[in-house]
């Protein structure tokens, strides 16, 4: 069901349910304050027939006639009045009474014993119903007479009726107005709903670059909006990135490919020593493994993109990990003539993967001799701030310019100083580097200047118990 309709009908149905209790409340209200009102009045009118009575000393009863000129609000000829001895017999009763008798009920002839007044309603076939009051007299503590005062709640009935006719007619009308008008409001509200659903169609069907058009207001479709356009960015940025990776990821392999098969093609061309061709397969290993490091390297990524790498947490002590990385990083140093020293080392255990953790350290070790100048030195620090571990890797190396400094994490990204200077390396190093240190809840911090060398400092949340 569309949410128009069902916006229509929740309101149509609490606005039905509210006319409905509005229309009972009022009835009942409207009922009950008219013949509270034909109650007082009848009261009021008996109260005059008792006190004309208690003037005469209740011993003669007068005719009607000179009651009626005595107290002519008695007269009225919307009521009625009878008096009835203690017996229950009528004695007086006023003209207006026609049709036939109205007797004492027995509820009020044993309340008068009491003396207690009674009020009650009687009902007469093909005639609207009766209101009766009915006030004892005692003299000297024994009943004298009975005082009924009575009238018809035809008007009564007549204005209750009235309202009954009112209420059904307009109700119903009152509903069908505000459904209408609910029907509109939730058109118009939901028009923008419409709008953008229509636009994100387009969009979806192709062209990521397109955007909605934010409404200036700051409410729910404004923010919808927004936040539909913010989606739509990353989307795009996201695709761009695969694309990237994509174009990239194939030119990193053609480079060997191409390598491989010019050296292999140019060897085979004619016959040539064994010196010759061993070089050639010499030449083809190296990019072989080049072209299998980056496929490694690829795969793990991917599969910590899906979530599938699995990370230990055990505690594992970086003073111990950063003096086996300088022993293992020294012999690769001496083959580049880079000295790899240890600087100041404090002991600091982190929570982690201690293989991972050696693979990132290994990386940056790696990088700091690879992009080193001959008789440079790479010194390795540990250091323990407040909760933090903060390992650095120094170098006096070729730099890495600023622009370039936000870049060096992405995935196949290599300066042209670092092409320059050295074939080797994939450009994916730096990125399971960031992934490993996030996996850590850490960061990685760069500081570098174009020729003068750069600073890489891994920053680590300390094991709890060590903190
Ligand atoms: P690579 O395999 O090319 O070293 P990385 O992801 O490890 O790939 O590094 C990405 C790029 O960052 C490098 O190509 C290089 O341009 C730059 N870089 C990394 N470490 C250093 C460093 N210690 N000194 C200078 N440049 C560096």
């Amino acid at each position: 069901m569309p949410l128009r309709v069902r916006l229509t009908l929740w309101y149509g149905t609490a606005m039905a349910l509210f006319l409905a209790i509005f229309a009972v409340v009022l009835y009942t209200v409207m009922a009950r304050s008219l013949k509270d009102q034909v109650d007082q009045s009848l009261e009021e009118t008996a109260t005059v027939a008792v006190r004309s009575l208690e003037q005469r000393g209740f011993l003669t009863l007068l005719d009607e006639e000179e009651l009626l000129t005595q107290f002519p609000e008695l007269a009225r000829i919307d009521k009625f009045f009878q008096i009835f001895s203690p017996t229950g017999k009528i004695t007086i009763r006023s003209p207006n009474i026609q049709r036939h008798d109205v007797p004492l009920s027995r509820t009020a002839l044993e309340d008068a014993f009491t003396g207690k007044t009674t009020f009650e309603s009687a009902k007469y076939p093909g005639e609207p119903p009766l209101r009766l009051v009915s006030v004892p007299i005692l003299y000297r503590g024994s009943l004298v007479y009975i005082v009924q005062v009575g009238t018809s709640l035809e008007s009564v009935e007549a204005s209750l009726h009235r309202l009954l006719i009112m209420l059904l007619v307009t109700i119903p009308v009152a509903l069908a107005v505000s459904l209408a008008g609910g029907w509109f409001l939730a058109g118009r509200a939901l028009k923008p709903v419409d709008t953008i659903t229509l636009a994100a169609q387009r969009i979806a069907a192709g062209d990521l670059t397109q955007r909605l058009t934010v409404p200036s207001s700051s409410d729910e479709i404004g923010r919808l909006a927004a936040t539909f356009n913010d989606m739509i960015a990353r989307l795009d940025a996201s695709f761009r990135q695969i694309r990237q990776f994509s174009s990239d990821a194939s030119h990193e392999l053609r480079t060997p490919l191409t390598v491989m098969k010019g050296e292999t093609e140019l060897v085979l061309r004619r016959p040539r020593a064994t010196e010759d061709y061993k070089m050639v397969l010499e030449s083809n290993l190296e990019e072989i493994d080049r072209m299998s490091r980056i496929v490694e390297e690829l795969l793990f990524l991917s599969r910590a993109d899906l979530g599938e790498v699995k990370m230990e947490r055990a505690p594992v002590r970086l003073e111990a990990l950063v003096e086996d990385i300088q022993r293992q990083a020294g012999l690769l140093g001496q083959e580049h003539h880079v000295e790899v020293v240890l600087g100041t080392v404090q002991p600091a255990t982190v929570l982690g993967d201690e293989l991972r953790l050696r693979e990132l350290l290994l990386n940056l070790v790696d990088n700091a001799v690879k992009y080193s100048k001959p008789g440079g030195k790479v010194e390795i620090t540990l250091l323990r701030e407040a909760d933090e571990a903060r390992l650095a890797i120094i170098d006096q190396g070729i730099g890495i310019a600023p622009a370039a400094q936000k870049l060096i994490f992405d995935r196949f990204y290599r300066t042209d100083e670092a092409r320059a200077h050295t074939k080797k390396g994939t450009g994916l190093g730096l990125a399971i580097c960031a992934w490993i240190t996030e996996a850590h809840q850490g960061r990685i911090e760069v500081k570098s200047a174009i020729g003068e060398g750069s600073t890489f400092t891994v920053v680590l949340p300390l094991a709890p118990s060590a903190a």
